[in-house]
C-alpha cells in the first residue's frame, strides 16, 4: 500500500481511494465534479495528488465550456494544426509567454481576450496577421517556420471546412487570392451543398446567392 504525507494533518497516511465529488470555487462560482480521489485515513481530508489534479482539470474545463472560452483540447488542436507547432513558437507568434500557453493547455482559465485571440487563430489568415505584428520580436528563422506552417495549413484548407461560423464565400475568395482553381471549385461545391442543406432545413430561408461556408477547427483531424 502506497503511503504518503497528508498535507492537512501532516501525518503519514495510506491512500484510501473512493469515488467522490469535489466542489471548486472558480471566480466566485461553485463547480462540482465527480471521480476517484484519495482521502487521508487520519483526518479524512482529500489528498492533493494526480486524482485531485484530474478533478480540478475537469472543473476548469467545465467552467471554460460554460463561459464559451476555448478549451484546453481545442487550444492544443489549433496550435498543432500549424505543422505541429511547438508551444514556444506558437507563443512567439502570438506575442505571449510560452508559459502562458502551457498553462492554458494544462487547463488554467484564460481571459476572454486571450481565449478570443486563440479561437480566431483557427483562421490561418488571421494567425498570419498576428504573427506579422510580432515579426520584429522574433528571429527570421522562427518567422519563416511560422509562415511556412500557415501556408501548409492554407493548402490543406478544404479538409478544414465544416459547419460552424458562417463566412460569406466572397470574403474567403478575397482573402485567399492564392487558391488554386481546383481548391476554389471544391470550396464552391461545398458552399453550394451547404446552401442546399440549409434551405432544405429551413424552407423559408431566402436563397443565399453568395453561398455560405462554415469553419470549425474543432473538427480538424
Ligand atoms: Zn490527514
Amino acid at each position: 500500500m502506497v503511503r504518503t504525507l497528508c498535507g492537512s494533518c501532516m501525518e503519514e497516511t495510506c491512500l484510501l481511494k473512493e469515488q467522490g465529488s469535489i466542489s471548486f470555487n472558480l471566480k466566485g462560482e461553485a463547480y462540482s465534479v465527480e471521480g476517484p480521489l484519495h482521502r487521508c485515513e487520519h483526518c479524512g481530508e482529500i489528498i492533493v495528488d494526480e486524482f485531485y489534479e484530474d478533478l480540478r482539470h475537469q472543473a476548469y474545463e467545465k467552467y471554460r465550456a460554460d463561459k464559451g472560452l476555448v478549451s484546453a483540447a481545442e487550444m492544443k488542436k489549433i496550435r498543432t494544426s500549424y505543422g505541429n507547432m511547438s508551444q514556444v513558437l506558437f507563443a512567439k507568434a502570438l506575442g505571449v509567454g510560452a508559459a502562458t500557453i502551457a498553462r492554458y493547455e494544462l487547463g488554467y482559465i484564460p481571459s476572454k481576450a486571450y481565449s478570443d485571440l486563440i479561437k480566431r487563430c483557427q483562421d490561418p489568415a488571421f494567425f498570419e496577421e498576428v504573427a506579422e505584428q510580432q515579426r520584429a520580436k522574433m528571429s527570421p528563422g522562427d518567422f519563416r517556420t511560422i509562415i511556412s506552417a500557415v501556408r501548409k495549413r492554407q493548402e490543406a484548407v478544404p479538409a478544414y471546412w465544416f459547419p460552424c461560423t458562417p463566412v460569406p464565400i466572397q470574403t474567403i475568395f478575397q482573402k485567399r487570392r492564392s487558391f488554386e482553381l481546383d481548391v476554389l471549385a471544391l470550396i464552391d461545391n461545398r458552399a453550394r451543398q451547404y446552401e442546399r442543406d440549409e434551405i432544405q432545413k429551413r424552407p423559408s430561408l431566402p436563397p443565399v446567392t453568395e453561398g455560405l461556408l462554415r469553419f470549425d477547427s474543432g473538427k480538424c483531424a
